[in-house]
């Protein structure tokens, strides 16, 4: 399942890919689930002759805004399994992909999604779509009295919290234990009974981690240029009983947390 670092990366590969500044000539979607509003017909028509201007995102959303008449933003979300890649049409698809957009001067932005979990909208607004978030790990907002607030008597494990996305908006289950494995905190930790000494341990934390996996993504990018990685392993604990902890090398430790994979050092997590 794509995180937010998978994300991001998606989105700086298109960036890189010029796809900003292209103008869209067609669409041909093979599975019309997949357009959430409008209909896959109107999508297809609306987005007929439109430049993207940009590509930002929020949360795990990625919003590109078009020049042009009619709904002003493209909207993709990746779901489970989704990719987006440039590529030119000359070039073979992958078997997986859903959906391709011919852009203008050649190439195309292609939709592979095995799973077919992943979503398409054509809006007006944003704010149509995206439910609404709590600050970003690397927003402003995300202060150590926010987090701190946030936790303020709940008794559920602290992991379970991250996992929310009150919380804090993107952190899924690998970048939430890898999060905590930073901070030194147990998984299972009543959130409520944090010191804010390990709240603000555990904010920098939740930052480095994600500035760890933009960085392992981008350099990837520029050595595989231009084929760059969609899913690489970018944190720094094992998730392996049968691997040793990187600080102490005692074995790894694994449970489930809301029904959720979690690893973590039962020496150094406490
Ligand atoms: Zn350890």
């Amino acid at each position: 399942m794509p995180e937010l670092p998978e994300v991001e990366n998606t989105r700086r590969n298109l960036v890189r890919a010029g796809l900003p500044g292209s103008t869209i000539t067609g669409a041909n979607i093979t599975w019309a689930n997949t357009v959430k509003k409008p209909s896959a017909a109107e999508l297809a028509e609306g987005l007929k002759g439109r430049t993207i201007q940009d590509i930002e995102r929020q949360g795990k959303y990625l919003i590109l805004p078009l020049s042009g008449s009619g709904p002003t933003n493209f909207i993709i979300h990746l779901g489970m399994t989704g990719r987006l890649q440039v590529q030119p049409q000359s070039q073979e698809p992958d078997p997986m992909t859903r959906h391709s957009f011919p852009l203008e001067d050649g190439p195309e932005l292609r939709f592979v999604d095995g799973r077919k979990f992943g979503k398409l909208w054509l809006v007006d607004s944003p704010t149509e779509v995206l439910p609404t978030m709590s600050p970003e790990p690397f927003e402003d907002e995300f202060t150590v009295e926010t987090l701190a607030e946030s936790f303020s008597g709940r008794k559920a494990p602290v992991k379970a919290l991250l996992l929310e996305q009150s919380t804090v908006c993107g952190l899924g289950n690998l970048y939430a234990d890898e999060s905590l494995f930073l901070a030194g905190l147990h998984p299972e930790r009543p959130a409520s009974d944090l010191s804010i000494d390990e709240v603000a341990t555990l904010r920098q934390a939740i930052i480095d981690a994600l500035s760890a996996a933009y960085g392992v993504y981008d350099r990837a990018r520029d050595q595989l240029w231009p084929d760059p990685p969609t899913a690489l392993t970018t944190w720094s604990h094992p998730r392996d009983i049968k691997a040793a902890c990187p600080n102490c090398e005692t074995s790894m430790t694994a449970i489930r947390v809301q029904a959720r994979g979690t690893y973590f050092c039962s020496k150094c997590q406490v």
